[in-house]
């Protein structure tokens, strides 16, 4: 067989090729749109890299960053980047100056595109770096930066590709943080294609040329998912929000939208507006959500009151990022309704080409555990599109294994069908008196309870038991005080006693990371000040 190099230029050349007149749609900050074909993509998309040549400051392997929302420029970068041998490095917007510092330091980015909303922070984070070349997507940039559009004019639509093989680098993505600093993870083009086969197949994201997809998940979070490659291979319209849609109703309704993809925050904030608005969503098809568990309450709403297919996901940065995949299978049909969205909630098979492995450390290293749906082990897993190490770090035993493996950091089962159900992340597993109690269920079932809207569990310090659970809610509508013992009451139905939280703590809004997950590093720092501390105890 030919040795046929796996790179991101054959999906570009591809896209362009067989599907020229499929569209690329941005909702601008105005609410307007901006829309063109990916042939005119292509022509930009060269004309960006023998424009990004012409700078003169990258080369091969060099990082070039990108701090933008999801819009056209970003997705022409995705692929003139790559695609001329350099890497793409989308910085998280959302982090902090100062972390992003450390990350631009790490990753020695020679050059920033910078979208038309970030100008401005962009300034801070400027200050504490040293980047030679600073490009703007706005047309009016302070020199010594560049505009975006000006580039692209003086340059031409020539551009060989120049990828020096399948294992070169192509991307880097740092991890969100949810729990401590974020890490650096180096895709090579070979990885992100056969990430990019394996997400389209059909029982997995199942993109099609009649598709039109949005990733609402931002470009910088583990590559949009990977959503910007399987939609372009698979011929799909594309739908970017750059800036947070005035109504999501409305921006679905009018560009037709079939998959969209987020992080459960914006499905569960999203829901109440798509199900009030009286806008025709008959094309949305299914949601993919991952990041995070999505509750089986929403998962439930959107099936049955929207119509909408909703696919759990689960997998990480470190996997490019996908891991497993819930849907159905064909087993399940003559289920009843109830049993089905059981299963749905799970998070699903390990994808065509992930391998899992549920472990219990030893003496002298791991032993499988089994697959029975009911023993607890960590989550452990290889595939070609698998982190072995993490950027710049030299690997350790604590993310991976001596033989080969990659510690998830999450705690599961598995069932005998290969469903997944991520009991919680091993840190965040609460110890209690020797026993561990799962934030993840406890917050689940309480979202099932009519008053409450959100739900977060976490771990407090405790001297007879060494942890205790504290209930942190948002409630859906004010209630009177005994509405601890409500919960405590509802609780009590699923677990054995010393689960139920000692106390229940109504706040207005809980802090979220960067990509919109529960943030309980800040939550604890919230609520254990000395003061609270004391009113807790
Ligand atoms: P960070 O670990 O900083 O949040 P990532 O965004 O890469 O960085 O998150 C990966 C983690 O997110 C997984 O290890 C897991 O704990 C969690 N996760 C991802 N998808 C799901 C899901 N569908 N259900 C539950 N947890 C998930």
């Amino acid at each position: 067989m030919m040795n046929y190099p796996l790179t991101l230029a054959q999906i570009l050349e591809h896209a362009h090729h067989i599907h020229g007149s499929k569209r690329v749609t941005t909702l601008l900050p105005d609410q307007t749109f901006h829309s063109y074909t990916y042939t005119a993509l292509y022509e930009r998309v060269k004309r960006l890299a023998d424009a990004i040549t012409q700078l003169g400051v990258i080369q091969s392997g060099d990082r070039v960053g990108t701090y933008a929302s999801n819009t056209y420029q970003h997705l022409e970068l995705y692929y003139a980047i790559p695609c001329m041998g350099a890497v793409l490095h989308p910085l998280n917007v959302r982090l902090t100056p100062v972390q992003l510092a450390r990350i631009v330091h790490e990753a020695e980015d020679k050059i920033i595109f910078v979208g038309d909303a970030f100008a401005e922070p962009f300034e801070e984070l400027r200050e504490r770096i040293e980047c030679k070349q600073i490009v703007h997507f706005n047309p009016i940039s302070v020199p010594p930066s560049v505009a975006y559009e000006q580039l692209l004019s003086e340059a031409e639509p020539v551009y060989s590709w120049n990828i020096p093989d399948e294992s070169w680098a192509m991307g880097l993505c740092y991890t969100s943080g949810t729990q401590g600093e974020p890490r650096g993870v180096l895709y090579t083009h070979r990885s992100m294609f056969l990430h990019t086969l394996a997400v389209n197949q059909a029982d997995v994201f199942g993109l099609t040329e009649a598709d039109v997809v949005m990733p609402l998940v931002p470009m910088f979070h583990a590559m949009a998912w990977g959503l910007p490659y399987a939609a372009m291979f698979a011929g799909a319209d594309i739908v970017l929000p750059s800036a947070k849609p005035v109504c999501l109703a409305d921006l679905i309704a009018e560009t037709g939208v079939t998959v969209a993809a987020g992080v459960p925050t914006i499905w569960a904030k999203a829901y109440p507006e798509l199900s009030k608005r009286k806008r025709d969503l008959s094309t949305l098809r299914r949601l993919i959500v991952g990041g995070e568990a999505m509750p089986p309450t929403l998962i439930e709403a959107y099936e049955k009151n929207l119509g909408v297919e909703v696919c759990h996901a689960w997998g990480m940065t470190e996997m490019s990022p996908t891991g497993t995949f819930s849907k159905l299978r064909g087993v399940h049909q003559n289920l009843s309704d109830a049993e089905k969205w059981r299963i749905k909630a799970k998070q699903g098979q390990p994808i065509p080409g992930v391998e899992l492995r549920l472990a219990a450390e030893t003496s002298n290293g791991f032993t499988k555990l089994p697959w029975n749906g009911e023993v607890v082990g960590e989550l452990q897993v290889r595939s070609p599109w698998t982190a072995s190490c993490y950027y710049n770090i030299q690997p350790t035993t604590e993310y991976f294994t001596a033989d080969g493996w990659l510690r998830t950091g999450d705690v599961a089962t598995i069932d005998v069908d290969g469903y997944v159900q991520i009991v919680d992340r091993a840190k965040a597993l609460i110890r209690s008196g020797g026993e561990s109690i799962s934030s993840v269920a406890l917050e689940t079932s309480l979202l099932k309870h009519p008053s409450v809207r959100e739900a977060a569990v976490i771990g407090v310090p405790d001297e007879k038991w060494g942890e205790r659970p504290l209930a942190v809610v948002v409630l859906t509508q004010w209630t009177d005080e005994s509405i601890s013992d409500d919960f405590r009451q509802h609780l009590s139905v699923e677990f054995p006693k010393f689960w139920i939280p000692d106390r229940f703590v109504v706040v207005d809004e809980i802090p979220k990371t960067s990509v919109g997950k529960f943030d309980k590093q800040a939550l604890r720092k919230q609520l254990l000040t000395p003061e609270t501390k004391e009113k807790l105890s």
